[in-house]
């Protein structure tokens, strides 16, 4: 008989992002015959800070949330990534997703490190007020150890162009001058680059036309089901509908909407920007966001959060290719699985990593005082997505291992060889 407590534990561990993250990143460095110095290197990360942030609220009560910032990597240059706001943010967490930003921005080949922040709150409830004064005072407890050569943090869940003028402000109040590489992801008239906002959907859907052509697959013959409205999975349907894919399932936090004719996704998306939500969409079925990932399609796009695809629904998922949008929506127990069943997958630290690519343009263009036309930008980001996609799957091929662990071997190939050239300083 199952043990439920065995049982229990082995799903714990499964939904951990850190654990997911390192066993990959095992697998990956066994693979490389990682050097055993370099693996005890990389396997941790760098610096870990945390912040005890008192806010004065609207109520006139003094509140103290718990922020993090991890800096995984400086290998390849200062580290890089977003910060997120949300109640269920935990130092494992932000650990994995630092990690991430490490081997994603290797993957893309840009000159950062990778880290990522995180406030525990709960910032629907909070106002403007609140989440401005949360906002400075983690910059100002951060102040040592951000900075344009040093860690430069951008948007993720529940932050936007508004956070990232606030970081950019207060730290620039403290440097006694204008200093906008300090953050990515700004305003476009507060030295913000154009496209930016759109980078990481302009991504995905750039990643989705080359697994196209490699699966000899057309747009109007393809149904895409995309998990999530926001940043990522709202600006990818729009971009995917708008280059001719059938979206046929979009979804919000509240659930999802489908219609297997394809979805009108401007009109779902003007309904979701007037009545916060999806929900009496009309001309579409109601369906849950779990129900929505089994979905039959062509591509699944998961733009959400972790931990979508588990052990558990993996062999229910009924797509070809998995664009994964969101940062680790697919637990490594489901990697097997989603093999097993021939699904091509486009790993996150490749799907999702046009918003960083962005941010890396935006860095550059402070740096020069000089910005680029949104077509510049788009053609940049194309030039340097379709590389990396195609890097990925050679190195898949030549190798005879899976995407996952084709990007994972490239990225760590190329930070170990960083870290082994700089040498330990002691
Ligand atoms: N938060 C985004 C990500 O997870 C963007 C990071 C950045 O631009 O630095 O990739």
């Amino acid at each position: 008989m199952a043990n439920p407590m065995v049982d229990d534990a082995r799903e714990i561990k499964e939904v951990n992002p850190f654990e997911s993250m390192m066993s990959r990143f095992d697998r990956a460095a066994q693979l490389l015959n990682l050097d055993p110095d370099l693996y005890n290197v990389l396997r941790v990360p760098n610096r870990e800070i945390k912040v005890y942030i008192p806010v004065r609220m609207d109520s006139g009560r003094l509140e103290v949330f718990e922020g993090y910032r991890v800096q995984h990597n400086f290998a390849r240059g200062p580290a890089k990534g977003g910060i997120r706001y949300a109640p269920d943010v935990s130092l494992d967490e932000v650990r994995a997703l630092a990690a991430w930003m490490t081997w994603k921005c290797a993957v893309v080949n840009v000159p950062f490190g990778g880290g990522k922040g995180g406030i525990i709150c709960d910032p629907i409830q909070m106002s403007q007020g609140e989440l401005e004064r949360m906002t400075r005072r983690y910059t100002a407890e951060l102040i040592d150890f951000i900075g344009p050569e040093k860690d430069v943090p951008a948007p993720d869940m529940n932050t936007n162009e508004q956070t990232m003028a606030w970081i950019m402000d207060t730290y620039s109040m403290h440097a006694r001058h204008t200093v906008t590489g300090v953050v990515t992801g700004k305003p476009v008239q507060l030295g913000g680059s154009a496209g930016r906002r759109e980078a990481t959907g302009r991504g995905l859907l750039f990643c989705i036309n080359e697994a196209m052509k490699r699966l000899k697959m057309t747009p109007p013959q393809t149904r895409v089901v995309v998990q999530g409205s926001g940043n990522v999975g709202g600006i990818g349907a729009e971009l995917l509908h708008e280059s001719g894919y059938k979206v046929v399932a979009l979804s919000d936090i509240h659930g999802g909407i489908y219609n297997p004719d394809g979805l009108d996704i401007p009109e779902a998306m003007k309904h979701l920007r007037a009545t916060r939500s999806l929900e009496d969409f009309p001309g579409a079925e109601r369906v849950s966001n779990t129900d929505l990932l089994e979905i039959e399609c062509e591509v699944l796009a998961p733009c959400a959060t972790e931990n979508q695809i588990t052990s558990q629904n993996a062999n229910r998922i009924n797509c070809k290719v998995l664009a994964e949008g969101a940062n680790g929506p697919t637990t490594a127990a489901a990697d097997e699985i989603l093999h097993d069943n021939g699904v091509f997958v486009i790993p996150d630290i490749l799907a999702n990593a046009g918003g960083v690519t962005v941010s890396y343009f935006e860095w550059v263009q402070d740096r020069m005082g000089y910005f680029w036309r949104e077509a510049v930008v788009n053609e940049r980001l194309q030039e340097v997505m379709v590389a990396s996609f195609n890097d990925v799957a050679k190195y898949a091929d030549t190798h005879g291992v899976d995407t996952r662990t084709a990007a994972y071997m490239l990225a760590i190939d190329r930070v170990a060889y960083d870290t082994r050239m700089r040498g330990i300083y002691a």
